[in-house]
């Protein structure tokens, strides 16, 4: 629920105000004397290629995006490790047991539910199991990464410019160019 929607406080019940506290406008409960902390909610999701080097796509059966598609994933559960959360996500939504080699990266994206979605992209690099789609899928396919079908999240079309770019390069492509720039901020 966003910010603009809630109302009422979530420990006493009380009605919400909006003030001005530690740099910005937050929610506040008057009653409890203390502001509503509101922060990004964590999902994941993951680049999966075949031997082709297409990447694997699901359609969604749910809003937001219903009928675009987007790389599996989801948000977390409570208590779960983003990975494990991910390899759960895919499972649940391709029928593929995946392991993962590598972390893509960390970004924001808006969410019309949660305001601000926290989204940690994962590459798998090897995968087994037969293909079904399930859970919010309700279609699923390989794309080559320069025809692909509208994707839902900028976010999502991010990691898989990167994860297809990086194979292109060789696996140390990212490692250099680190180096290449502290070598550069040393003078
Ligand atoms: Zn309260």
């Amino acid at each position: 629920m966003t910010g603009s929607a809630m109302r009422f406080c979530p420990f006493c019940g009380g009605p919400l105000v909006t003030r001005h506290w530690e740099g910005r406008q937050r929610l506040f409960c008057p009653a409890c004397a203390r502001p509503l902390y509101q922060n990004p909610v964590p999902a994941t999701c993951l680049v999966v290629r075949n031997p082709a080097g297409q990447v694997l796509l699901v359609r969604r059966s749910v809003e937001p995006q219903k009928g675009l598609w987007c790389l599996p994933g989801g948000f977390l559960e409570l208590g779960e490790s983003p990975e494990a959360g991910a390899l759960r996500e895919l499972a649940e939504e391709t029928g593929l047991d995946g392991v993962i080699d590598r972390l893509l990266g960390v970004t924001i994206a808006p969410n019309a539910e949660y305001d601000t979605v926290l989204m940690i992209g994962y590459r798998v690099q090897r995968y087994e199991g037969r293909l079904q789609a399930g859970d919010d899928a309700d279609a699923i396919g390989w794309f080559d990464a320069d025809a692909l079908p509208p994707v839902a999240f900028d976010s999502h079309v991010r990691f898989i410019r990167q994860a297809v770019g990086e194979q292109a390069q060789g696996p140390c492509a990212a490692v250099q160019r680190l180096e290449k720039m502290s070598r550069v901020a040393r003078g």
